[in-house]
Formats: structure tokens, C-alpha cells, sequence
């Protein structure tokens, strides 16, 4: 049975000032939920909010006591459907703050059946994928350098920002530094249906997977217009936010990128993965700039993924938190010799 909850809340500095289309961070708010049974097995999770969502810190701080008073009453960790189901109804949004919850209870759970999350939900931990790490917008010759530094630590696969008036210049520019790397690139949302099809005409030269959220998510008509006539594999972020959303676009892109602050619940999440499937559309999982706290869990729905996006941890200057090992990027689940998700408190 539940035994306590709190939260507390942690401003993490990055380790690079992080550009996007829409704007520049340099530090990302996380607040850490931890539920502990009467065994004392305390599980971890954490909301990291993002304003694009109309959700940040204080919002968070604001709805977490009616969400936990909802898992005390309920009482029993092991009831994870019901008190989601609670939780969708007592607070309707704030999807991060809700993860937060259901990260740690899955957390715990877990860790009460003292396995990592991954057997817990049967998944074979050695069919992972390896995540990208993404470099963020910034002058030509500082993305040279972090391309530069992160072929040194080993990664293989890029993700690229781009969504400004000298994308081809950017990605020549990758190429230029990492001509064997796979690349990914992300537009979020920075361009008109007329300018993505020509640029993705473009960028299909220099040999990316796909490109991610050309156009804006208000524009549905404008993203099937785009991956109708793409060169490139399209994959809808902002366009997907929740399992509803996932037939929306199952004609108008090719991948489904979820992000568990976006769609609020770890079971959420498996629900998409397999309605994505049914829809005949390829899986990502991708990622704020979160910590291990919420990444780790994360990191265990990488045997049902194509791709990963959950480069969070490493984007922050320290994380205070240890999760999956994700040597070179490749997500280690096997190599996880904790229960839970493994997110620990370094
Ligand atoms: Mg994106």
C-alpha cells in the first residue's frame, strides 16, 4: 500500500544554450515525484513541463496534491489503470504532471516485483534502438563543433534543428563534419507547406532518415499536402500529442513521434505505439530536455520503437540522476542491473 508522496522542483542547467525554431533555453525546470509504499520502496518520476503545451513548473506544483491524493486513495500502486483513469478525470491537461505520477508508480511497481520495468512488461531488452542526439540551432561554426563533439563521445546518430533561412547551409555544414552518421532533422513546425516540399527536395541529397514536423500542427490540411509529395519520410511531433491524435495523422506522415510529457501516462504511451502500428505507421519516442528521472522510463519502450529521441540527460550540463546506460547512445536496457525503471539519485 502507498505509504507517502511528495515532489520537489529542480531548475537543470544545459550543458549548451539549446536552439529551436521557436525560441532558445538554457536551463529546463523538472519536478521530481517520489510515491514510497510501506515496504519502503520509493519510486521516481519526474514532470518536465513545456510551455508550448501551456504547462510549466508551477502548473505542475499546482495540480500534483489533487493527483497524488488520487493515488492514496486508491491506495494499492498495483491498480495502475484505475488510478490513471482517476487522474485523466480529476485533472483533464497538464499531461506532465500526470506522467510524473505514472512514472513513478510504474517505478514502483516494479521495484516491488523487484524487476526492471522492461520484464515487467515482457519486452526483450537486447531489441533496442540507439538514440539520437540532437544538435540545436545556433551560428554555422558552433554546430560544426558540437557535431564534432558528439561524433567524439561516440554517438552515430544525429538529429539536426532546423526551421531558419539557412537550413541547407546547416546540414552541408553537418555533412561537411559527419559524412557517415544517420541524420534526422526537425523543422518543428518552421515552415509553409509550399517552402517544405522544396526544401525537403533539397535536403533528400544529403541523405537524412526523415524530417520531423515541417509545418505547423494548426495546419493538418498543410502536413498532408507535404507528405504527399516529400522526398523525405515525414514524422509528426507537434501534430501528436495523445492516442487520439494518432489516427488523425495516420495519412498525412509516416512516423509517430510520442513523448510521454506530451501524451501524460506511460500506459498512454503503449497505447499509441500500438495504435500507430495498426495504422501502419513506424515509431518514435522522443524527449524534452528531461533528466534520467523521466527518460529512464522512457528508455524501456525501446523494444517496441524504430527510433529514439531521448538524448535529454545528455543535453544537461550534470543530471543528478542515473538512468538506463546508454553507451555511444545505444540504449543498454540489458546492461540495467536495477528494478524499476533505474532512475536513481546519483
Ligand atoms: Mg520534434
Amino acid at each position: 500500500m502507498i505509504a507517502s508522496t511528495d515532489f520537489e522542483r529542480r531548475t537543470l542547467a544545459l550543458e549548451y544554450a539549446f536552439g529551436i525554431a521557436r525560441g532558445t533555453q538554457t536551463e529546463t525546470d523538472a519536478v521530481t515525484v517520489h510515491i514510497e509504499d510501506d515496504e519502503g520502496h520509493v519510486g521516481i518520476g519526474a514532470a518536465t513541463p513545456s510551455s508550448h503545451y501551456g504547462e510549466t513548473a508551477a502548473t505542475v506544483e499546482a495540480v500534483l496534491p489533487d493527483l497524488l491524493a488520487v493515488v492514496e486513495d486508491v491506495g494499492d500502486p498495483h491498480h495502475l489503470e484505475r488510478i490513471e483513469r482517476r487522474m485523466r478525470e480529476t485533472v483533464h491537461r497538464n499531461p506532465a504532471a500526470r506522467v510524473a505520477v505514472s512514472i513513478a508508480l510504474h517505478d514502483l511497481v516494479a521495484k516491488r516485483l523487484e524487476v526492471p520495468l522492461y520484464r515487467y512488461w515482457g519486452l526483450d531488452p537486447t531489441n533496442t534502438v540507439e538514440t539520437s542526439y540532437t544538435i540545436g540551432l545556433d551560428d554555422l561554426e558552433t554546430m560544426r563543433e558540437k557535431t564534432a563533439d558528439a561524433l567524439e563521445r561516440g554517438h552515430g546518430t544525429l538529429k539536426i534543428k532546423l526551421g531558419t533561412d539557412r537550413d541547407i547551409e546547416i546540414i552541408e555544414a553537418i555533412r561537411d563534419v559527419a559524412p557517415d552518421v544517420r541524420l534526422y532533422a526537425d523543422a518543428n513546425e518552421a515552415w509553409t507547406p509550399r517552402e517544405a516540399v522544396t526544401r525537403i527536395e533539397r535536403l533528400a541529397a544529403f541523405d537524412l532518415e526523415f524530417i520531423e514536423q515541417p509545418v505547423p500542427a494548426a495546419n493538418p490540411d498543410g502536413l498532408q499536402f507535404v507528405y504527399e509529395r516529400a522526398a523525405l519520410p515525414v514524422a509528426a511531433d507537434e501534430s501528436c500529442l495523445t492516442l487520439a491524435d494518432v489516427p488523425q495523422v495516420a495519412d498525412r506522415c509516416d512516423i509517430v513521434n510520442l513523448k510521454l510529457m506530451k501524451c501524460g501516462s506511460l500506459r498512454e504511451a503503449m497505447r499509441m505505439i500500438h495504435t500507430a502500428r495498426a495504422h501502419g505507421l513506424e515509431v518514435m519516442c522522443g524527449c524534452m530536455t528531461e533528466s534520467h528521472a523521466s527518460i529512464a522510463a522512457a528508455c524501456h519502450l525501446a523494444p517496441l520503437l524504430d527510433y529514439a529521441d531521448l538524448d535529454g540527460p545528455l543535453l544537461l550540463a550534470e543530471d543528478p540522476y542515473a538512468g538506463v546506460p546508454m553507451p555511444d547512445g545505444r540504449i543498454d536496457l540489458a546492461g540495467l542491473e536495477r528494478a524499476g525503471t533505474g532512475a536513481r539519485l546519483e
